[in-house]
């Protein structure tokens, strides 16, 4: 094959080949290049400012989307340029994002395998090390959240992820609107979201922070009435019901772990039948979950007081939902629930936020489903040390598929 076709084959604009090299065994494919004559153009990588002369030139080695069944690495000719602003520079070159050896479009081709599969997959697909794949999936996402316009917010969602135990607690910031997750921040202090909101948004972008979706935990109540002046808090249902589950959860230890013997194995392993929700159980799980009521009336009573919780926020009326509370707050007199006496002291302690419910309308299921793809992203990617892939991981997870609903809409 001749260079004139080899060039429009690899179809980089203004550069064309000059040479190559075919190795049939090993299946590769190297092609160099130069620009064509009428690109004579240069721009500074520092500045952007366009430049006629250069100062000298030198060679490199970039791998390349493979041609056919070939592998294919490309030798550019690169030129440094003599910036009046910025001295002596490399040239800016659109295919060459990074001083990582690879060309852009090649980690565009990373960067996509790595939304729909674990690094270490993508990794052994390209005959990469794992850590370059996570290296060229960040540097990707940078580039992606640096080209789009941030959203405004006026709703957002505050949550805590618990990360592991050495990390132990992340903030998580997002936005209701956009259903993004918007910052990350370390440990669940006051200090955390501070630091969000110091650091992050300005006096204006603060005060038109209208509704706060978080949970019922003092440290960022106090942050977000220091900053947020014009912010309603909401706990919401996602939060309260986290709570709900931790009561019947303490209450299924109490009842059989503690009595240990044949009554510990019998409730093992069924933590997460108790934290179901019933309508949402197959027929055999229910019949398990029967089981478990026929041992014990107490954790079945504690089922039940958590399956009716859930029914508060079918209410839209401040007055009903107020009602409702107190109903439920009533039968758990004589039941000696302590976990669920806790938690109705926790609720009657937050009303205001509870009920803020009727006042605002913020979009439901929003903070669970932000915090639902981060687990899972956790899950799948095994320890994120750098936080700032984490983010940008869920953001583009959360984009992604909004426009991926966009255009099922359109269609
Ligand atoms: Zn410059």
């Amino acid at each position: 094959m001749r260079d004139r076709e080899l060039t429009r084959l690899l179809g980089w604009p203004g550069y064309r080949v000059y040479r190559h090299e075919i190795d049939e065994r090993a299946k590769t494919l190297k092609l160099w290049i130069r620009r064509k004559r009428g690109n004579r153009q240069l721009v500074c990588s520092g500045c952007g400012r366009k430049l006629e002369d250069a100062h000298d030139f030198s060679e490199r080695e970039v791998r390349d989307l493979p041609c056919m069944e070939f592998r294919t690495t490309v030798v550019v000719e690169l030129y440094r340029v003599c910036c009046p602003d910025c001295g002596i520079r490399i040239e800016k070159v659109p295919q060459l994002p990074s001083k990582a050896p690879f060309s852009k479009r090649f980690e565009d081709a990373v960067g996509q395998a790595c939304e729909s599969a674990a690094a270490r997959q993508v990794a052994l697909r390209f005959g990469l090390a794992s850590s370059t794949v996570r290296a060229i999936d960040l540097r990707y996402l940078e580039r992606w959240v640096a080209a789009r316009r941030t959203p405004g917010l006026t709703q957002m969602g505050v949550d805590e992820i618990h990360l592991g135990k050495k990390q132990k607690f992340i903030t998580v910031v997002s936005n209701l609107d956009t259903g993004e997750p918007v910052w990350f921040g370390r440990e669940r202090k006051k200090e955390s979201l501070d630091e969000f909101f110091r650091t992050e948004l300005s006096a204006g972008q603060r005060k038109r922070i209208a509704a706060a979706c978080v949970d019922m935990w003092e440290p960022y109540r106090l942050s977000i009435e220091q900053w947020a002046p014009n912010c309603r808090i909401i706990y919401d249902k996602f939060h309260v019901m986290q709570h709900a589950n931790q009561a019947i959860d303490e209450v299924r230890r109490a009842e059989f772990f503690r009595k240990g013997g044949p009554m510990r194995g019998l409730v093992k392993g069924k933590r997460w039948l108790l934290l179901s929700r019933w309508t949402n159980l197959s027929a055999g799980k229910r019949q398990e979950l029967n089981r478990i009521f026929a041992l014990n009336r107490r954790v079945f009573k504690a089922y039940l007081l958590k399956e009716s919780l859930d029914r508060l926020w079918t209410y839209h009326y401040e007055g009903a939902m107020l009602n409702y509370l107190q109903r439920w707050i009533d039968q758990l007199r004589w039941q000696r629930l302590a976990p669920f006496q806790k938690l109705a002291l926790l609720l009657l302690d937050h009303l205001d936020g509870i009920l803020n419910y009727c006042r605002t309308k913020v979009p439901l299921g929003v903070v669970e489903a932000i915090n639902g793809n981060i687990k899972s992203l956790l899950r799948r990617g095994r320890g994120y040390k750098n936080l700032r892939y984490l983010l940008l991981k869920a953001q583009r997870m959360a984009a992604t598929r909004t426009e991926f609903m966009v255009f099922r809409k359109a269609a």
